[in-house]
Parts: C-alpha cells; sequence; structure tokens
C-alpha cells in the first residue's frame, strides 16, 4: 500500500459540495435520475479485477486479471464527476479493493468531497474479503472511510480454505474484522453467499458468529455471475443452487426465534432481522427471490473505466475513452446522465432468455 504523504492527485482540492467540475463550468443540474424515475445516489467503484482468493461460486481457479487498471487520479476525477451528480454514497470494491496500492490516497481524497445535494458526509465504503485487512484497518479509519463489508462465506475454518482455496484465511479475516471494530469501523458487516450442499451448512453458526463477534452477517443469495468456467458443464449457476430467503429465514427462526427490524432506509437491500433477545443482527439479501430493482440507486465503474448500469448489463460505456480524448467535465456529465437514462429496469435471472451479463463479478466489481 502506497504511503500517504504524496499528494498525487494534480487536480486542485475539492470544493464543497464535491463539485469543483460542476463549479467551474456552471453546469450543475439536477440530481442524477434514468427513464424509471430511480434516484442514481450510490456509486460502486472497482480499483482492481484481481483478486487474491479464488472462491469456488466466483472464480475459475485458473484466469487471472483481465482488464487493465487505472491510474488512481482517472478514478478520483470519475468520483468527482459523480458525486457533482448526486451520488451520496461511494464503495471501493474489486477484484480486492485491498490490493491495489495506492487506496488510501484515493480514500483521503474521496472523503474530502460533499454530496452535491445534500448536507451530509459523503457515505464511504469498501467491501473487501478481509484477508489484508488487519493491519489496514486503522489507516483507512483515518483517511476517512466510514463503513467496511467484510465477504467472508464461512466460519468453519475448513470450509472457508475449500471455498477460497487458500489456506489460513480465516483467522486473517476474523483478525480483519475485530481489527476494523477496534478503529471505529464498527458496526462490521459480514457478507456470505449460500450455496446449496456448499456452505448452507454455516447458517446457524453464522448466527452465533454474529452474536458472539458483534457483526452484522447478511446472506446473500446466489446470482448468475460466477467465471465462465474452463471445464464445460462444471460449476454454472443453476435455480437449486440458491438457497432462497425463505429456508434462510425458516432455518434462523428455529435455531432460535427472529424478530423483524424495520429497514434503515428506502432503498434498504436487506431484510434485517435480531433475535428474541435483541443479540446479533441478520440481513438477507434476495435479489434472486425477492429482486429489488425497482428500488436500485446503483451505478459501477470497472477498474478499467468503463461504467456500467446494472450488474447484468450486456455492454458497458467507455468513460475513460471519453477522458483521455480529452472531454470537458460538462460534456462527461452529459453523456452520463444519458448513459444513465437507459439503466436497465431490472434484472431477468431465472427466466427463459436470461443472457449472462457482459463481465462476471470480480471483473464488475461487486
Ligand atoms: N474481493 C472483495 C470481497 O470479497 O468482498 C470485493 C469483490 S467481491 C466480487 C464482492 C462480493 O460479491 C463478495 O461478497 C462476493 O461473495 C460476492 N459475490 C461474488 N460472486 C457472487 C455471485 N455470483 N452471487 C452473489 N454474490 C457474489
Amino acid at each position: 500500500m502506497a504511503s500517504a504523504l504524496l499528494p498525487i492527485f494534480a487536480t486542485p482540492p475539492p470544493l464543497r459540495n464535491g463539485a469543483t467540475e460542476a463549479q467551474a463550468d456552471g453546469t450543475q443540474q439536477a440530481r442524477l435520475t434514468d427513464a424509471h424515475g430511480r434516484f442514481l445516489t450510490d456509486l460502486r467503484l472497482s480499483v482492481t479485477d484481481r483478486c487474491n482468493y479464488r472462491c469456488v461460486y466466483c472464480r475459475t481457479g485458473h484466469a487471472g486479471a483481465h482488464f487493465s487498471e487505472i491510474p488512481l487520479e482517472d478514478y478520483a476525477r470519475m468520483v468527482r464527476l459523480f458525486v457533482s451528480l448526486g451520488i451520496e454514497k461511494v464503495r471501493f470494491t474489486g477484484g480486492e479493493p485491498l490490493l491495489r496500492d495506492g487506496l488510501l490516497d484515493l480514500v483521503r481524497e474521496t472523503a474530502q468531497l460533499r454530496p452535491a445535494f445534500s448536507d451530509a458526509k459523503l457515505d464511504l465504503a469498501i467491501t473487501t474479503n478481509g484477508h489484508r485487512l488487519a493491519p489496514l484497518a486503522k489507516p483507512l479509519k483515518e483517511a476517512g472511510l466510514s463503513r467496511i463489508t467484510v465477504s467472508m462465506d464461512a466460519v468453519d475454518p475448513g470450509i472457508f480454505a475449500r471455498i477460497t482455496r487458500v489456506d489460513g484465511g480465516f483467522q486473517r479475516v476474523r483478525d480483519g474484522i475485530r481489527a476494523a471494530q477496534d478503529a471505529g469501523l464498527g458496526p462490521v458487516k459480514v457478507n456470505c453467499v449460500l450455496l446449496r450442499g456448499f456452505n448452507d451448512s454455516q447458517i446457524e453458526a453464522f448466527a452465533e458468529f454474529s452474536r458472539t463477534e458483534d457483526v452484522i452477517v447478511r446472506f446473500i443469495e446466489f446470482m448468475p455471475l460466477e467465471e465462465p468456467s474452463a471445464l464445460p458443464g462444471a460449476r454454472t449457476w443453476t435455480p437449486e443452487t440458491v438457497v432462497p430467503m425463505q429456508e434462510i429465514v425458516a432455518r434462523l427462526h428455529a435455531f432460535r426465534p427472529l424478530v423483524a427490524l424495520p429497514p434503515n432506509h428506502a432503498s434498504e437491500t436487506a431484510r434485517r432481522f435480531t433475535f428474541d433477545d435483541g443479540r446479533g443482527e441478520i440481513g438477507i439479501i434476495a435479489p434472486v427471490s425477492r429482486p429489488f430493482c425497482g428500488h436500485c440507486s446503483r451505478v459501477r465503474l470497472t477498474s478499467d473505466g468503463k461504467l456500467r448500469t446494472c450488474l447484468f448489463s450486456q455492454t458497458d460505456h467507455d468513460l475513460i475513452g471519453r477522458m483521455r480524448r480529452g472531454a470537458t467535465g460538462a460534456q462527461l456529465r452529459a453523456w452520463i446522465r444519458l448513459v444513465v437514462a437507459g439503466k436497465e429496469a431490472r434484472h431477468h435471472i431465472g427466466e427463459p432468455g436470461f443472457l449472462r451479463p457482459s463481465r462476471s463479478m470480480v471483473q464488475i466489481g461487486g
């Protein structure tokens, strides 16, 4: 990880409202919306498609990084553009974002921005596998990170190693979670993708983990976003591999009576629960059995600088190309508005004629 001392970005310091670019050309307008009336307030920025884990449901185990990484100052300019258009939350992801040199500088730079249409601070989050988190948690907090989500698909160290195909990872990730809590990044969210016959045995153990480690465990339904397998017919998504929300709720309720919690905000993707004694918190994110596309507020930037309007998009849009050809801030914002207006209404998982997206999850940024 690069040291935080050098001003690596050759741009003026951002002004209030994150709006250096908008203010410079006076074109700041309404909030970013799509043709379906949704406000886009949530930017996911992938800073690499490299990953140090090879999770069996995500990677083939053979493929490495596919796409280039662009300089951090280009991500920084993209973030400023989006914040000037109404983005209120930026999540750094990948690949594995903690593999990217200079990430701390990018977090620090982004933390200076202010949302264009709100007095609140920009919400800065990261999604990480946690393997390199322990020494970085405090520096990330000091750089301005607000929250952290750690992906963890088993609390049994053996199952964890079989899923990630990396030995000794579980202890490192658990230490990373504890370091994040110590650094003031709690409550830490722990995301677990459930696959039938693979880690669905872990549901009750995760409930216990939430209670003892004081983390919010979120179970996520498996989506058809894995790397196309190098082995024909092997390990592709089927509806049967998905462990649906209803089943997870029933299993948790049998473990200990569940109590529903209200959503934190209107576009909350998780159904939230605690247990009858108020200890532990569980979220269930069910994009397959209960899609939430109608409330989707997300746009995504890939590590090679392409804009995607949906995880399941068939194409991506060349933002970095336009920047390199010298487009002005006003031109870029107008183009972003046009692209985002065409955001897909919803995904079509499980429907006849479903088309796989043009990139896998690791190449988009989860
Ligand atoms: N490396 C980081 C991490 O592990 O959190 C960030 C990238 S990873 C692609 C982001 C999240 O996507 C992880 O929680 C991962 O489990 C999840 N994910 C990957 N493939 C998925 C799939 N097919 N369906 C649902 N979630 C998936």
